[in-house]
């Protein structure tokens, strides 16, 4: 595969919602305050959650490990801050329910744990070595997949990879984190991406950008310019175009099938911001425990991009982007397309958020759903080429199982069937409920 640098090249299907994104985009990213009290989930990733090593009455320092994991799949978690563990329990999380997570009380002295390693010289480093720095930095997907990196990038033998993409589309409207990190650390980025390319012994790399970013596009061109095996790669401006599947399409022309996974055609697609994480590791030995958030809507007094520490109360971080406007009416964590609403503030920055959305009153309608009118809009609209009238219409009734037959499993709830639907039919809501279902007869 050699392709040329071009923006037309793209996936079937998709939306064009407004992009929204000039609230945010043109404003550095600031740092939060460290907060008083750091509300640390076990549980930020994808897999098995991570078990405290910790007790109540510990001090810890920033970087310290907190949560050892529990199976391969699985990332370990550290303490963002130094202070003493509060309490260990239940506390609300972003994914909508309590889970576990551990509480640090800030000593006001941010001091990093001792023993972290530098490595100046890691390009004397195995492959092996560099993988390990990964694991046991707590590296997840940070795009919001959280799947733990590691883990892709230990594929079986039998599938080689031979191409390595990173994911700098941001086509989520309203979020501009990844887009100022690339502004603002394109070399650690680049450095990044090889990294994992020397981790997966791949010769050709390749960053993605939305086109609608030429200052990212032009950025990361001058970062990569001393690396012909990097591309920077602008993409149509399209959602879901930053799905890894679409992605892998509009870059390395190669189609994942129904069921299969990039490693099945060879690529691994990573995040910028999950490159940056890589390299901070490899180069500094420092854990993942800080992340850039947009904060961002009509409901936020003045919308920001900040790198902010995990556990950072939602709350924070909107008082400190000017607090919510008289009119707020919903928060949602992540982007309006993927994103989760959240009903209480307290919830934390966690290794997937890339954003904290508010939107004020006239932005959210709610209007009542009807019956499909079968206009096949739809369908069009689905990147999959699912047929989401179909899985609406056996999911509303129970019928989970036929609606799996109907490929419901391919469905990466990207809610581009739902923004066209003119009967408002609540797809993605179904196609969560019914993956819910599913899940607990197998159980
Ligand atoms: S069926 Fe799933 S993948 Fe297809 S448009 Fe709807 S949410 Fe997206
Ligand atoms: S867009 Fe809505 S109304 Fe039209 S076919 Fe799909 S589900 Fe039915």
């Amino acid at each position: 595969m050699e392709a040329t640098m071009n923006a037309h090249d793209t996936f079937s299907g998709g939306v064009h919602p407004a992009g929204n994104k000039q609230l945010s985009a043109h404003k550095p990213a600031v740092a939060a305050a460290i907060p008083a009290r750091a509300v640390i989930p076990l549980s930020q990733h994808i897999g098995a959650p991570t078990k405290a090593v910790v007790v109540i009455g510990q001090e810890v320092k920033k970087g310290e490990k907190i949560g050892e994991t529990t199976g391969f799949v699985s990332a370990p978690v550290h303490a963002s801050i130094s202070g003493k563990v509060v309490a260990l329990g239940n506390f609300p999380h972003s994914l909508g329910m309590d889970l576990p997570a551990v509480v640090i009380e800030s000593d006001g002295k941010d001091e990093w744990v001792a023993g972290l390693k530098e490595n100046a010289d890691y390009a004397l480093l195995s492959p092996e070595e560099l993988k390990k720095i990964v694991l046991e930095a707590g590296i997840v997907g940070m795009g919001g997949a959280t799947f733990p990196t590691h883990v892709k990038l230990g594929p079986p033998k039998e599938k080689p990879i031979d191409v390595v993409i990173l994911n700098g589309a941001e086509c989520e409207p309203y979020l501009t984190s990844d887009h100022r990190l690339m502004l603002e650390r394109p070399q650690q980025i680049v450095d990044g991406l090889k990294i994992l390319m020397r981790i997966l012994g791949v010769k050709k790399g390749y960053i993605g950008i939305e086109a609608n970013k030429p200052d990212a596009v032009e950025t990361m061109t001058k970062a990569a310019a001393g690396s012909p095996e990097i591309k920077v790669w602008p993409v149509k401006v399209k959602y879901p175009q930053g799905a890894e599947k679409m992605l892998i399409k509009a870059i390395a022309h190669r189609t994942v099938p129904a069921g299969a996974l990039p490693m099945d055609v060879g690529v691994v697609v990573q995040n910028v911001g999950t490159a940056e994480a890589i390299y901070t590791a490899v180069r500094y030995g420092r854990p993942l425990v800080e992340r850039y958030v947009t904060v961002t809507g009509r409901g936020v007094k003045e919308p920001k991009n900040f790198l902010a520490r995990i556990g950072t109360p939602f709350l924070q971080l909107i008082e400190e982007a000017g607090g919510l406007t008289e009119d707020a009416a919903k928060v949602i964590a992540g982007g309006p397309m993927m994103g989760m609403s959240q009903h209480d503030l307290t919830v934390p920055v966690i290794k997937g958020t890339s954003g904290i959305l508010v939107l004020p009153k006239n932005e959210v309608v709610v209007k009542p759903y009807g019956p499909c009118i079968r206009c096949g809009r739809c369908i069009d609209a689905c990147p999959m080429m699912l047929q989401p009238s179909l899985l609406g219409i056996y999911i509303e009734k129970g019928h989970y199982q036929d609606a799996k037959e109907f490929n419901l499993m391919d469905c990466f709830e990207c809610g581009s069937c739902t923004y066209v639907c003119p009967a408002n039919r609540p797809m993605v809501q179904w196609v969560k409920k019914a993956k819910k279902e599913l899940a607990k007869k197998k159980n």
